[in-house]
């Protein structure tokens, strides 16, 4: 088997790598060749730590396997990033164990990945203003990949805390693309393309704030109880889901469901847009909403790639096991 251990990630994938992943599972996944099994996440009753495991099989790509890990709040002071994962691949015809990759950054870049294949195929052609609300760990990962998108020519942005914007300015800066923060009525009303990505339990975006013809790409929402956009933003937008079963328990779309302004039915599978079995974006007026609440394919996906790509360099590190 092999080790591909995490600080070789960062040489090895590109956001491009895991862009081309996580649209060919979501594709499997709406084809229904590939599967997410149930997730398991415990608070584990020691060091404050959440722990679980993502796990799936995709019959396309035969990747098979898992991602074990969690949140540990004290791993900050310890010098250590609080969210700690590991994805383990197994060979789908013997079911011997066939790597352990770092998941750390990897997760950053998929989920990243994520909200760059719906705004590839979502959002309006001609979008121009890129909206980000939130400014943590993934909020860089998120505008790169958005960045590469569409011809963007400004980013404004908007944090609880506005101090953390400096991070969102790097990127624009490192891309040439002026960057402003602003409050959330501007940047509602400026934004054409929204990805919000912050760990908030309370809506942020109001319905009134979005204009007409937005894409908003829903990121930070993965547990049940937490909310970025009012339930009435969901409610008056075509809705997108990596997987409709976790949208509507711990995705954005959980509260317009369980307020019973949005039929489960009515939200639509990303990987069918990929796949031409749904239209998409029918109008110029239409708000889109990823609802991005992350499966564990798209870890088996980037994983998958990451070792491909260590063998192929001969960074990946063989182990009789
Ligand atoms: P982080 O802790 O580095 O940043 C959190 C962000 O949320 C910061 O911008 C912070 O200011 C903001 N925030 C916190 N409380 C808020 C509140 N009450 N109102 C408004 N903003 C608030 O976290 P991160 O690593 O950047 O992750 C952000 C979110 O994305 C988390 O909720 C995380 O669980 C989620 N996430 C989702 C996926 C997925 O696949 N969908 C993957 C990884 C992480």
């Amino acid at each position: 088997m092999f080790l591909v251990p995490e600080r070789e990630i960062a040489g090895l994938v590109t956001a491009a790598d895991c862009f081309t992943a996580v649209e060919k599972v979501f594709a499997s996944m709406a084809r229904k060749s590939a599967y997410n099994f149930p997730v398991i996440r415990e608070a584990i009753g020691h060091a404050d730590a959440l722990y679980g495991f993502k796990s799936g099989f995709d019959r396309e790509s035969l990747a098979l396997g898992l991602k074990s890990g969690g949140f540990w709040p004290g791993n900050a002071d310890k010098g250590l990033t609080n969210h700690q994962s590991t994805i383990f691949l197994f060979d789908a015809d013997t079911g011997r164990c066939r790597a352990v990759v770092g998941g750390n950054l990897l997760t950053a870049l998929r989920t990243a990945a994520a909200s760059a294949v719906s705004i590839r195929y979502l959002a309006r052609r001609d979008a121009e203003v890129l909206g980000m609300v939130g400014a943590g760990h993934q909020s860089a990962f998120q505008l790169r990949a958005a960045l590469d998108q569409r011809d963007f020519k400004k980013i404004v942005g908007w944090n609880i805390e506005p101090r953390m914007l400096g991070r969102l300015d790097e990127v624009a800066r490192e891309r040439g693309i002026p960057f402003e923060a602003v409050e959330l009525d501007r940047l509602g009303a400026e934004s054409d393309v929204i990805v919000t990505i912050t760990s908030s339990f309370h809506p942020i975006l109001k319905a009134s704030q979005v204009k007409a013809g937005t894409h908003l790409a829903c990121m930070g929402t993965d547990t049940k109880g937490k909310q970025e956009v009012e339930a009435d933003l969901v409610a008056g937008a075509t809705v997108f889901t990596d997987e409709v079963a976790q949208a509507v328990t711990i995705g954005e779309s959980q509260h317009a469901v369980a307020q019973g302004l949005v039929a489960e039915r009515e939200i639509v599978e990303l990987g069918r847009v990929i796949n031409g079995d749904h239209p998409g974006r029918t109008s110029s007026e239409e708000i889109t909403l990823f609802d991005g609440t992350g499966v564990g394919l798209q870890d088996l996906a980037v994983a998958s790639a990451a070792v491909d790509l260590a063998i192929a360099k001969g960074v990946a590190i063989e182990i009789d096991f």
